[in-house]
C-alpha cells in the first residue's frame, strides 16, 4: 500500500487506475481504524477494483469544546491494517491544503433540512463541517464508489441527499453497523471509556433501541413513551441521554403511524465520550 499527503499525489494514482479502466472505491475515515471501518474496506473490495482510503480528522465539524485536539491519531497502526486489508492508497490528508485559508474562511455545503435535527442540534457545523470537506474529497479521489456506515445514519442520509442534489458522479454504498459482542457499535470514541463503562454500561444503548423495536414489533403505538422509558432506562445505566427519536428512514422526520420500515436514532454522554446508535426495521 502506497501513502501519499497531497492532492497531487491521489490524483496521479487515481488518474493511472482509472487510465487502465479500473474502477475506484473510496472509503473516508478520520483513523484510528477499527472492526467497523474494516468492514467499509471489505464492502468498497466488493464493489471496485483499487481501494482508497483517506484518513483526516477534520477541523471543520467539530465543535469549540469537543475532542479536536485529543482525537486519537494513531496512523502507523492504521497503516498495518489497511495493508493486511488490502487497501491500496492511503491518503493522509493535511489542513495546509484542505483549508489553506483556513476553515472559517471556506466555501461551506450544508443540506439544511437534515442539517439541525438530532446530531446537528447537539453539534451545531456538525454536519456542514462533514458535507463540506466530504464534497472535497470526493472531487480529489474521483471515486466511483464511496462506502459509508449505518452507524452514523443521518450522516449516510444527508451524504446521499448531497451527491443526489448535487448531482455528483459518486455511488454511495452503506455498510452495517459493526458491533462488539456486547452488542456496543465500534467507534474511535469507545477507547474514551474505562473498561466499567465500555463494558458494563455502553452496551445498555443498543438494548435500549432492540428492547424499542421489539416493542414496536410486538404492537406498541406509542412512540413518546418508548423514548421516554430508554431516557429514563439509559439514565438508570449511566448514560446522559441526549436524544432517542423514532423516525422515517428516507426524511429522519419524526414517524407517524403509517411507515412500514423505522429507524431508532440515538445518542447519549457517557464518561469522556458520546456515543451514538441506532436500529432499522421493519414493523
Ligand atoms: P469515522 O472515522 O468515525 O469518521 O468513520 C468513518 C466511516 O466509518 C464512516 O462512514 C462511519 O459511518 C463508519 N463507521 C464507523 N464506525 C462504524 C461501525 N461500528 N460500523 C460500520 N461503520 C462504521
Amino acid at each position: 500500500m502506497q501513502t501519499v499527503h497531497t492532492i497531487a499525489d491521489v490524483q496521479a494514482f487515481v488518474g493511472a487506475r482509472r487510465a487502465e479502466g479500473l474502477r475506484v472505491g473510496f472509503v473516508p475515515t478520520m483513523g484510528n481504524l477499527h472492526g467497523g471501518h474494516l468492514t467499509l474496506v471489505e464492502k468498497a473490495k466488493q464493489h471496485s477494483d483499487v481501494v482508497v482510503v483517506s484518513i483526516y480528522v477534520n477541523p471543520l465539524q467539530f465543535g469549540p469544546n469537543e475532542d479536536y485536539d485529543s482525537y486519537p491519531r494513531t496512523v502507523e497502526q492504521d497503516q498495518q491494517l489497511l495493508t493486511e486489508h488490502g487497501v491500496n492508497l492511503l491518503y493522509a490528508a493535511s489542513t495546509n491544503e484542505i483549508y489553506p485559508e483556513g476553515s472559517d474562511n471556506h466555501t461551506h455545503v450544508t443540506v439544511d433540512i437534515l442539517d439541525g435535527m438530532h446530531c446537528g442540534s447537539s453539534r451545531p457545523g456538525f454536519f456542514r463541517g462533514i458535507a463540506t470537506v466530504v464534497t472535497k474529497l470526493f472531487n480529489i479521489v474521483r471515486p466511483d464508489i464511496a462506502v459509508f456506515g449505518e452507524k452514523d445514519f443521518q450522516q449516510l442520509t444527508i451524504i446521499r441527499k448531497m451527491v443526489s442534489d448535487l448531482c455528483l458522479p459518486v455511488e454511495i454504498i452503506g455498510a452495517p453497523i459493526a458491533r462488539e459482542d456486547t452488542g456496543l457499535a465500534m467507534s474511535s470514541r469507545n477507547g474514551y471509556l474505562s473498561a466499567e463503562e465500555r463494558n458494563d454500561i455502553a452496551p445498555a444503548l443498543y438494548r435500549c433501541l432492540s428492547d424499542a423495536r421489539s416493542a414496536i414489533q410486538e404492537g406498541e403505538t406509542d412512540f413518546d413513551l418508548l423514548r421516554r422509558d430508554a431516557f429514563a432506562r439509559m439514565a438508570e445505566a449511566g448514560f446522559k441521554p441526549d436524544y432517542f427519536n423514532i423516525c422515517n428512514p428516507q426524511t429522519l422526520l419524526p414517524a407517524t403511524h403509517n411507515e412500514r420500515s423505522l429507524v431508532i436514532l440515538a445518542a447519549g454522554y457517557l464518561g469522556k465520550a458520546r456515543l451514538i446508535d441506532n436500529i432499522y426495521f421493519d414493523r
